[in-house]
């Protein structure tokens, strides 16, 4: 049942990473909404089961294949979106990857290859989305932050300067593209049970347990605890909310 004020029908909504985890998480919640949604991932196998499910649901759905750390995928993924659906009217900087070292242990490849997955992609698809929304006379950007956007994370320095770094970046294009309609938010998910978060558990020892005594909501976050975030911020219901930086973390990030 769709509610005007939440109605996304019409809309066209790009999802980085939105083949799996929180990103699909999203997907769905925007399709039952009325988007049609373009899944961007490497994993082309991964991308066509996700626009199958959407599809199944009874949206729109294509799957472009890019790697978001390369600008001219990047140009030429906007092109394929624009050319299948006509428009864009969201993006969801969602894409990332985690190597977990230490400072000292973290080569030079490794940070690089983190900040250009999480941080840079953000800024090279918000780039090239930005004259179709422009053009539209507005839209919605939704980047994806972390508890490591607020808590230092000795094990994942490249990790924490990304997501630090993406809440500073939300921010300054929240600020630059107000005037042209567009909103610029940052979802901070609490610990989320993903295919990124299952080998931190599988491998460190004590993780589950420690997440669930620190969580007030007593229980690892779900995908589907993202469909809610992501059609508030990619509908008309937020167009007053711009910079900000919303945790989804059941009560994580409060906790003393
Ligand atoms: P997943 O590993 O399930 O999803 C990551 C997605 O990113 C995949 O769909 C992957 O698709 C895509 N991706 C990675 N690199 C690239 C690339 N170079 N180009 C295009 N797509 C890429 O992880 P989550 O769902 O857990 O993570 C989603 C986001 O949420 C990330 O930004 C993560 O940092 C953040 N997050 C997750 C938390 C959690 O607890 N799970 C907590 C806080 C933040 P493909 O392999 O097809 O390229």
């Amino acid at each position: 049942m769709k509610t005007g004020l939440f109605d996304l029908s019409g809309k066209v909504a790009v999802i980085t990473g939105g083949n799996g985890g929180i990103g699909l998480g999203m997907a769905r919640g925007m399709a039952e909404a009325g988007a049609a949604v373009a899944v961007v991932g490497r994993n082309e196998a991964k991308s066509l089961a996700a626009v199958g499910e959407l599809e199944q649901g009874g949206a729109k759905a294509i799957s472009v294949v890019a790697d978001v750390t390369d600008k001219a995928a990047v140009a030429d993924m906007v092109a394929r979106v624009t050319s299948a659906f006509g428009r864009v009217d969201i993006l969801v900087n969602n894409a990332g990857i985690n190597i977990r070292k230490p400072p000292q242990a973290l080569d030079l490849a490794e940070w690089e290859r983190v900040i250009a997955t999480n941080l840079t992609s953000a800024f090279l698809c918000s780039q090239a989305v930005y004259p179709a929304m422009k053009q539209a006379g507005g839209g919605k950007i939704v980047n994806i932050g972390s508890m490591m956007s607020i808590f230092g994370a000795g094990f994942a320095p490249a990790y924490a300067a990304s997501k630090g770094g993406i809440v500073q970046f939300t921010r300054a294009c929240a600020v630059a593209w107000a005037a042209d309609n567009i909103q610029v938010n940052a979802v901070l998910p609490g610990w989320i049970d993903t295919e990124l978060t299952r080998r931190a558990r599988d491998e460190i020892e004590g993780l589950h347990d420690r997440i669930l005594a620190r969580t007030p909501a007593a229980r690892w976050g779900a995908i589907g605890d993202f469909a809610g975030i992501a059609v508030f911020l990619a509908s008309r219901a937020s167009d007053f909310v711009t910079g900000a930086a919303i945790p989804v973390d059941g009560g994580f990030s409060i906790m003393g």
